[in-house]
């Protein structure tokens, strides 16, 4: 149905259904606060769902079948998972796509310093943030340090309810009238986020006491030397779970719903897919999408056409030309979320053409800057296809442009994939509060997400 509340249409056992995978999404978001995570999550889904390592079935040399069922990860950070159709790959795919990093502060190469008798971790955030939302509040530390052997340290601190947390200071508002009359942008400047990780010296240090024992402690915790540091990747994000929100519990607040609230669906659309599908159908969990997709584990890498070579090589499809087919006769959803229509600040939306929450799944023909700068714009025949699928199967959808034409603009995967010649489209699920430390979905549009990337992957052909 187009735009209409969602929460108009259920009957009691699906709205069971809505919530169960709304509880099965909090649990995703709370135990999976980096990419890193969220992959490690994917593949313990897609194991438990049968699917088999692709790495070990190019290693023992097998083949693969019509239905098999299987998955990879790239750099621990991205990954991607496949169930084979009747139809040969070089007919295409039918293919979901979502980002795992969310924006985020993450720590320098050499971190550490001290001043004031505070120990400090010295930033640099990751991805568009207000950063003077980050200050003052509770944060946790997320990511792996990688010793000089090649030996890894995990750690996931903030979290649990004894450990503690870490935080950026704010200024006090009796000392701030200066700070006040500075623009938003300013008030917290990027030099200034330098996060707080102790105050205590160690006994009988003269020379920097209080770095020396968070050195200390480090080492006695995890053997680690300050040099450790250099190859760490640590990512300060918010510490704490992922709530309902309101007193009818009908939304999330939580940390990441940029674009774990699509890349769950997307996993989950994939693990939950029973029987044979007639074309190829696969699940992208990608990294890097809020710097541009650069990196060996973004977009715009050649990791998945590089997998799907795998694939199909082992599907006995070999050759450059028969990929080049697979890619360019594949659909895609470019799973990512909107701009929510706020009501508190309408003035930068167009509201026919915004994203409401709870009026279910949105698709952005086009998004980009100015005049469609940078942007995928979908064809008319791809959106046609679209609203058969969404109408065949019930699914509530929108669609929406990110806000009023000259105020501002973003991008997502959408474009990186279409240049294999595949028709692509963003379909994501309206946000508020949008790369905020907790950003607020809805929870009939999780649910609508779900159904609309079930039923594409199901029903999705040329056409
Ligand atoms: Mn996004
Ligand atoms: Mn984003």
């Amino acid at each position: 149905m187009y735009r209409e509340n969602a929460w108009k249409q259920y009957e009691t056992a699906e709205q069971a259904k809505l919530e169960a995978f709304a509880g099965d999404y909090r649990r995703f978001l709370n135990a999976g606060k980096t990419e890193r995570e969220c992959v490690a999550q994917a593949v313990a889904e897609a194991k438990k769902a049968g699917f088999a390592d692709l790495q070990d079935i190019v290693k023992e040399g097998r083949a693969l079948q019509p239905g098999d069922r299987v998955y990879t990860s790239w750099m621990g950070k991205s990954f991607m998972s496949f169930i084979l159709g009747r139809r040969p790959l070089t007919e295409g795919m039918n293919i979901v796509g979502a980002h795992i990093d969310s924006p985020r502060v993450d720590v320098k190469q050499n971190p550490l310093y001290e001043d004031g008798d505070i120990a400090y971790f010295d930033t640099h955030y990751y991805g568009g943030i207000k950063k003077y939302q980050w200050v003052a509040q509770p944060l946790a530390l997320h990511g792996v340090i990688v010793r000089r052997d090649g030996s890894k340290v995990t750690i996931a601190l903030g979290e649990g309810e004894d450990d503690p947390v870490f935080c950026f200071s704010d200024l006090l508002i009796h000392l701030a009238q200066d700070q006040m009359k500075k623009s938003a942008a300013e008030v917290i400047e990027g030099e200034t986020l330098n996060l707080i990780v102790g105050s205590k010296p160690l006994t009988g240090e003269e020379k920097e006491p209080v770095k020396k024992a968070v050195l200390k402690l480090l080492k006695d915790e995890y053997d680690l030397e300050e040099q450790d540091l250099l190859s760490a990747e640590l990512e300060i994000v918010p510490a704490g779970k992922a709530r309902d929100l309101g007193f009818d519990r009908s939304m999330i607040l939580g940390y990441g719903h940029d674009d774990r609230v699509c890349a769950y669906p997307s996993l989950r659309a994939l693990t939950d897919y029973e029987g044979m599908p007639e074309y190829a159908l696969c699940a992208i969990l990608t990294d890097k999408e809020e710097i541009g997709s650069v990196g060996a584990t973004g977009m715009a890498s050649n990791y998945f056409e590089n997998t799907v070579a795998e694939l199909m090589a082992a599907a006995g499809e070999e050759g450059s030309l028969a990929l080049r087919r697979a890619l360019r006769n594949s659909r895609m959803l470019s799973s990512d979320v909107s701009a929510g229509f706020d009501p508190n600040f309408a003035g930068v939306f167009e509201k026919k053409n915004a994203a409401l929450l709870g009026y279910g799944v949105c698709f952005n023909k086009f998004t980009g800057r100015g005049g469609k700068g940078g942007s995928n714009d979908a064809n008319a025949e791809y959106m046609a296809e679209i609203r058969r699928i969404m109408d065949g199967a019930g699914v509530d959808f929108q669609t929406a442009e990110l806000g009023k034409v000259d105020v501002g603009g973003g991008g997502t995967i959408a474009y990186m994939c279409a240049k294999y010649g595949m028709n692509v489209i963003d379909a994501g699920i309206p946000v508020l509060s949008m790369h905020a430390p907790y950003e607020v979905v809805a929870k009939c549009d999780i649910w609508e997400a779900y159904k609309c990337y079930l039923a594409f992957l199901k029903d999705a052909k040329p056409f």
